[in-house]
């Protein structure tokens, strides 16, 4: 018998991101068992399991496993573009400030950042910056989407608006990337399926590892034809795993006990903001849409730093840059520890 301690093993309560979730007892369970196979063959039922639900859930005729997000990204843009091409993404992009430069050390591509309200570009914007062909040019190639959109604070971009702007990309020749790390969060919080919102982009990237709760992985979602050359440059990036299955079926787990409980994370969300909000001096940055939280702490007069060591001290972590804090609900977070969270800032930043 073991116990997987999911709750005791921490001296306090992490709010810094939704990747501190930690499989729970009947996951663990239900991985220990989990059929395997060689992956890397085609062979694992759990793996191929797995993908066939994630395909059916994000409306595509094919999935791929990964290992990461970092990875199902930068393979979808390794496999939609060639050296030298172009790609366009918003300017607080997760694929241009935290995976590491990968589209310019992977695939060799130069990203054209661009702005927009809520992570969202505007297709007047994207018109007025893909130029025409012309041998001085890169080659646009390919729009790339975040929803939510991490950095701009668990913004929901909507079908509407999604569907404008990768529109306007197609008359302009380009392929449509989503970058759904988070794309459960958006899909509960609008109560639109994560198949419609995922509906106008050729690939999509879904993370099983933040609020799902699966200790590891990614999913990859597109055309057959897509998924076959995704499937190549998987293994080529060192991706290609053999019993694989031991760790999908976390994903698979994931899949089907915990979406709807999203809703939770987006309410304990809700509830956290309206507790930080009344500390003077506390900024929502902006209100929270889903299970991100970033608030602004300059008007309290601490620092970043020494507002996230006070809160340290009183067993609640916090994660962000400067003045700008971000908190992350997720399953391991109760709306009791919400309230816990509450009362320690209050405390913390007078
Ligand atoms: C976390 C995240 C990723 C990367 O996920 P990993 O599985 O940690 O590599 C990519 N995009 C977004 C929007 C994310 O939030």
């Amino acid at each position: 018998m073991y116990t997987s301690s999911a709750t005791t093993n921490r001296s306090f309560l992490d709010f810094s991101s939704d990747t501190a979730t930690r499989p729970t007892d009947p996951m663990r369970q239900f991985m220990a068992f989990a059929p395997v196979g060689d992956d890397q063959r085609g062979e694992d039922p759990t793996v191929n399991e797995l993908q066939e639900t994630a395909a059916t859930l994000l409306g595509k005729p094919a999935a791929l496993f990964l290992p990461s997000s970092t990875m199902a990204n930068q393979i979808a843009i390794r496999a939609q573009t060639r050296p030298g091409d172009e790609v366009y993404c918003h300017e607080f992009a997760h694929i241009r400030l935290y995976e590491g430069g990968g589209p310019a050390l992977l695939s060799g591509v130069q990203l054209c950042p661009l702005p927009g309200n809520s992570g969202n570009i505007a297709p007047d914007a994207l018109r007025g910056t893909v130029r025409p062909y012309d041998p001085h040019y890169a080659r646009p190639r390919l729009l790339c989407l975040e929803n939510t959109n991490n950095h701009m604070g668990g913004t929901v971009l909507s079908h509407e608006a999604t569907s404008k702007v990768t529109d306007a990309a197609r008359d302009l020749g380009l392929t449509c990337h989503l970058d759904g790390s988070r794309l459960l969060n958006a899909a509960v919080a609008s109560g639109v399926f994560a198949s419609v919102l995922a509906a106008p982009f050729e690939s999509v990237t879904l993370c099983l590892s933040k609020g799902l709760g699966a200790p590891v992985g990614a999913i990859l979602a597109g055309e057959e034809a897509f998924i076959t050359e995704a499937r190549h440059w998987k293994h080529v990036f060192g991706g290609a795993m053999r019993q694989a299955g031991i760790i999908a079926a976390g994903g698979l787990f994931a899949l089907r006990h915990n979406i709807e409980r999203l809703a939770e994370d987006n309410s304990n969300a809700q509830k956290l903001a309206h507790g930080l909000a009344q500390i003077p001096g506390v900024r929502l940055d902006p209100a929270p849409e889903t299970n991100l939280l970033f608030v602004n702490i300059a008007g309290t007069g601490l620092s970043g730093d020494e507002a996230q060591a006070r809160l340290l001290e009183r067993g609640i972590r916090c994660s962000g840059g400067g003045e700008r804090l971000r908190f992350v609900t997720h399953l391991d977070v109760s709306a009791a520890d919400v309230d816990a969270a509450i009362a320690a800032a209050k405390d913390a930043w007078r």
